[in-house]
């Protein structure tokens, strides 16, 4: 189904719609205002943009690095082409260990796996202990936004899910009680959890270590208490040393939120005595994207969320309407190499503004590639109705004859033809507009009698 048909569906419900788009302009003026109380914030996102540069160009050399670190700290490393694989290698590590119920912090590829459904289908509990991820896994829905994955949803929605699956008061939709009955909920399943999974925002290749940054603590506290945890991280994450992670944390949270910094930023480099630690590496369709001269850039994302925020169409048009695990701007770019025709329709979800690119910390080229992803498709589709009439249109404007006969055909046309014919479903451009009310003459015409 193409974007714009569901998006049909979110904008069904036009005081939603409405809701929607305001509170995440909302969160978009937040970062403008924080990112304007740094001077240097231009640099910083030069620098972070060239970070990523210098790894893309070397991520096999990194990549080997930082095996090799974490493996001498004691860290399993595991490498994963595809998202089978990699559901597989949890598994198996799950199976291992007898374990049929794990804890998992909010990580995108992990819905980029598909793991959940996997897992549960071979019999293991799954428990989003994200707060937002979890009301969404209640739903049987998947994130809609990357940092705010239940954004979709009111505070009468939560309440209503909370009193359903955790027997909360009825009506009650008090943040701090709804947020209170999730922490008992959640404080339960992680007490219980052997293993925990976390997802990765940096792999560090100097040190072997890696990053995970949270709002919640979540993925510190399941940690913590399990006796296994496994880190699932796209390979695209790793930065080469310790001392650029302080670009990425002073642009992370301040471009998704309009925070100073994400409230835990979590270091692991080793396992506790007794315990383990596993890491798995994931390829799934990167190092194609990374091919991809005109693409590539897509990979140096930190999933901020920031493009989703300011973009027009996503604040109106919702996150599931794009049908992808990363939606907006950045998810139209990279969905359509995993899967060009399922996702063709994604490029053209944009206005083409350029907000994305602006907002967009480590400077990726977003609406650019947007351009470039279209190219492709429509070289890719052949002809279609709407290059058919594009063709036309331009044999019409190139000749001045058959420009001033054609309007002169078309105003004498749309004053006699039947709104059945001028607004059917041909004319999808009309479904939300009406057509300008017909001129008496041309321009041309006009000028000639006036400005003689
Ligand atoms: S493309 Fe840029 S703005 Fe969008 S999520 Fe990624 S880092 Fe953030």
């Amino acid at each position: 189904m193409s974007h714009p048909i569901k998006a049909q569906e979110f904008l069904s419900d036009p005081a939603k719609a409405k809701w929607h788009d305001e509170t995440l302009w909302f969160v978009r003026d937040k970062r403008d205002t924080i990112t304007k109380t740094i001077p240097e914030w231009e640099q910083l996102r030069d620098l972070a943009s060239q970070i990523k540069d210098n790894v893309l160009a070397n991520l096999d050399r990194y990549l080997v690095e930082f095996e090799q670190k974490a493996k001498a700290n004691n860290i399993h490393v595991h490498w994963a082409a595809d998202a089978e694989e990699h559901n597989h290698i949890v598994l198996g590590i799950l199976r291992q260990h007898d374990c049929k119920a794990i804890v998992k912090s909010k990580s995108i590829l992990t819905e980029e796996c598909h793991l959940n459904p996997f897992l549960e289908k071979n019999g293991v509990e799954v428990v989003d202990t994200d707060l937002g991820e979890r009301i969404v896994q209640f739903l049987n829905q998947p994130p809609s936004h990357i940092v705010l994955p239940a954004i979709h949803l009111k505070k009468r929605d939560i309440s209503e899910i909370f009193h359903e699956k955790l027997q909360t008061e009825k009506g009650n939709e008090d943040p701090s009680y709804l947020t209170q009955a999730a922490r008992v909920h959640l404080r339960e399943k992680f007490l219980s959890a052997k293993v925990a999974i976390t997802g990765v925002n940096f792999g560090i290749a100097e040190t072997g270590e890696f990053v995970v940054c949270t709002n919640e603590g979540n993925a510190d506290m399941g940690v913590h208490l399990a006796d296994v945890q496994i880190a699932c991280m796209g390979i695209e994450k790793i930065i080469p040393r310790r001392r650029d992670l302080g670009v990425f944390l002073r642009i992370l949270a301040r471009s998704a939120t309009g925070q100073p910094v994400t409230n835990y930023n979590s270091h692991f480099r080793s396992p506790a005595p007794g315990k383990q630690m596993h890491i798995i590496l994931v390829d799934n369709g990167r190092t194609d994207q990374l091919a991809r001269e005109k693409f590539k850039n897509s990979l140096k994302c930190i999933r901020c969320g920031a493009c989703m925020n300011t973009c027009p169409i996503y604040r109106r048009s919702g996150g599931f309407s794009y049908g992808s695990v990363v939606p907006g701007p950045i998810g139209s770019i990279l969905s359509p190499g995993l899967d060009l025709k399922k996702y063709s329709s994604l490029p053209f979800a944009s206005t083409l503004c350029g907000s994305c690119s602006d907002v967009c910390p480590v400077k990726i080229n977003i609406h650019e590639q947007l351009y470039e992803w279209r190219q492709e498709i429509t070289k890719e589709q052949g002809a279609n109705a709407k290059s058919i009439s594009m063709k036309i249109a331009n044999g019409i404007f190139s000749t001045p004859f058959a420009y001033k006969i054609s309007g002169k055909m078309l105003r004498g046309a749309l004053k006699i033809l039947p709104e059945a014919i001028t607004y059917s479903s041909l004319n999808t451009w009309g479904k939300q507009r009406d057509l300008p009310e017909v001129p008496k003459e041309s321009f041309k015409d006009w000028y000639k009698k006036n400005r003689k």
